[in-house]
């Protein structure tokens, strides 16, 4: 099994493989003759390159197309449950876990409450076994993974594999090579919102574009995630996105970070809840309760999400007045509520100045919800298979 995996990893930095597998992904089903003509390699190439593939179990032949001619041509295709990926998001709540086949189907999907839990190496650990229970269940065997790829809220150096600094969850300077000995497979991080964006730019309600767009993710705090020309946007000490810790409020609020009237205090899921609860006097720590209030016209719940709203919006209309962006899409638990928040939304970026409007720049709502960083981050280690280089693209 060993000898399996590690020859498909060198096989994956085949190009001419990795060609192939990219094509098969994008048109689903084809014959050699048609992967030949797209990939514009040799017949025989093909042919050799697919034999090792279905050897792999990675391809299967799945039937035959109408003859031009002749013998009627094998239709081959991707075996989606032919390898796998493990997406993980660390929350300071909770732990989120899904198992995703290659076509980035969610097949299993765990979850454990932290309770306070702050010693990454006991999370990590927790974190395994809740993985080895979930490929045991779904009888997946070791290299048919091809990773697992970590989403955390912070500031992540992914190629030092550290993670720098991550306020809400009361750590730093965390080298997750030290992890490296405790799974069996390939780990990657990624910062949670850049997770999220990526996972929305491949699989979400981003237009297939290469695009300059902004992923704002609203969770216990407040991450941003930039698209600069189809790709994630780092900056020089992959930092950038730190939106959620620009000063937007007032110097009274002060932020797990250390600095004051940070933009996550006012926009954070937990500002919306802690806001409410301040006013109403109930103790309302569920996003879709808040919503249910609002939707019986609750003055608190609707006084809350009209303040809430503008704060929201004050941070967005700073983003798009430095970074000119195309797309705007919010994401989070919150944005199952798109039918009560765009047209609201809408109104308060989009009025009142000079600079922008509502068709240059476009105001968009998450359509994987809570979902968007963990799928994103179980495409981390799928990328080598699917994508030719770091650049994200659309195959759908
Ligand atoms: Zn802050």
């Amino acid at each position: 099994m060993l000898k399996l995996h590690s020859m498909d990893r060198s096989r994956i930095a085949d190009s001419n493989i990795n060609k192939i597998i990219q094509i098969l992904y994008k048109h689903r089903e084809l014959t050699k003759h048609d992967i030949a003509a797209i990939s514009h390699l040799s017949i025989p190439t093909v042919t050799n390159n697919l034999s090792k593939l279905i050897e792999d179990g990675l391809v299967t032949e799945s039937g035959v197309a109408e003859s031009t001619g002749g013998r009627k041509p094998v239709l081959v295709k991707l075996v989606p449950d032919s390898r796998f990926s493990l997406g993980v998001d660390i929350s300071p709540l909770k732990v989120r876990i899904i198992l995703t086949n290659l076509f980035t189907e969610i097949r299993a999907e765990a979850e454990f409450e932290l309770d306070g839990l702050k010693d990454m190496t006991k999370i990590m650990n927790k974190i395994k076994t809740y993985i080895l229970d979930m490929l045991e269940k779904n009888n997946i065997k070791d290299w048919q993974l091809t990773g697992v790829g970590f989403s955390i809220p912070g500031t992540v150096n992914k190629e030092k594999m550290i993670l720098e600094m991550a306020p809400n969850l009361g750590v730093k300077n965390i080298d997750f090579h030290d992890f490296s000995d405790v799974f069996d497979y390939p780990i990657y991080i990624e910062n949670e919102a850049n997770a999220a964006a990526y996972g929305e730019s491949i699989l979400g309600s981003l237009p297939k574009e290469k695009s300059n767009s902004i992923y704002i993710s609203i969770t216990e705090g407040l991450g941003v995630g930039i698209i600069m020309n189809g790709e994630l946007y780092k900056g020089s000490n992959h930092r950038a996105g730190e939106f959620g810790h620009m000063r937007i409020g007032s110097a009274e609020k002060e932020c797990q970070c250390g600095r004051v009237g940070c933009w996550e205090l006012y926009g954070s899921e937990k500002a919306l809840l802690t806001a409410y609860n301040e006013v109403s006097k109930h103790n309302v720590q569920d996003i879709h309760e808040f919503f249910q209030k609002y939707e019986e016209k609750e003055a608190a719940a609707c006084n809350t999400l009209d303040s809430y709203l503008e704060y929201l919006a004050r941070g967005i209309q700073n983003i798009i007045l430095g970074l000119d962006p195309k797309y705007i899409v919010i994401g989070g638990k919150i944005s199952e509520y798109k039918h009560v928040l765009l047209p609201l939304m809408r109104k308060k970026v989009f009025t009142s100045n000079t600079f922008y409007n509502e068709i240059e720049t476009k105001l968009l709502f998450s359509d994987l919800n809570k979902n968007a960083s963990l799928l994103g981050a179980s495409l981390i280690p799928l990328k080598n298979l699917l994508y030719s280089n770091m650049e994200i693209r659309k195959w759908r």
